[in-house]
């Protein structure tokens, strides 16, 4: 048994992710730490040496390397003092993966992949509609065209990974919040954590 029990949430941008994590760490305990706000809070860090990198790589819809990512969600983790984690977009390459695997081997057991699966147009339509609040710098049809592209080249293939290994519960991410949430309790209910 490892020290910490964790629940990947995967899906394409605006799949509605984070919306969900916020319901998940409502009724059921867990931290939800989210690979992108991480990376977006480095980057804003003044003394960081990584912000011009990651803010390369978020415009770009590009991937951080793993090292700096999976830093910052140990760090994360470590400092919470809690057991259960929900872990928001990540891992979304091969390199993520590997790092991961590498990192915390025997320290943190992948429970679930919670996958949300929405259609391009559907994303591409949220994400422009938030973008006209969020201030995020990847929320335009620029950005989000890279960000759709590494989506399909290099995040279904980790999803089909944990496919093969039984550990993904796929959602379909189009219905209304709440029934997407319906959905969500019932995968998460079988889960004994
Ligand atoms: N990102 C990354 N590694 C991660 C998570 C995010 O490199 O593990 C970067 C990547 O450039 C991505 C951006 O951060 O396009 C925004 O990610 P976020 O998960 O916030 O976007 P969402 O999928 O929630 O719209
Ligand atoms: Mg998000």
């Amino acid at each position: 048994m490892s020290q910490y029990n964790v629940v990947f949430v995967l899906g394409g941008p605006g799949a509605g992710k984070g919306t969900q994590c916020e319901n998940i760490v409502r009724d059921y305990g867990f931290v939800h730490l989210s690979a992108g706000d991480l990376l977006r809070e480095e980057r804003q860090r003044p003394s960081s040496e990584f912000g011009e990198e990651i803010e390369g790589h978020i415009k770009n819809g590009t991937i951080v390397p793993v090292q700096i990512t999976c830093s910052l969600l140990r760090r994360a983790m470590e400092e919470s003092g809690e057991k259960k984690f929900l872990i928001d977009g990540f891992p979304r390459n091969k390199d993520n993966l590997d790092g991961w695997n590498n990192a915390m081997k025997g320290v943190a057991d992948v429970r679930m992949v919670l996958f949300f699966n929405c259609s391009e147009q559907v994303c591409v339509d949220r994400c422009l509609n938030r973008g006209k609040t969020s201030g995020r710098s990847d929320d335009n049809l620029e950005s989000l065209k890279k960000r759709i592209h590494t989506y399909n080249s290099s995040t279904m293939p980790i999803i089909d990974h944990y496919r093969t290994l039984s550990l993904v519960q796929e959602m379909n991410g189009e219905k209304s919040p709440d029934e997407v949430y319906g959905d969500v309790k019932g995968a998460l209910d079988g889960l004994n954590l």
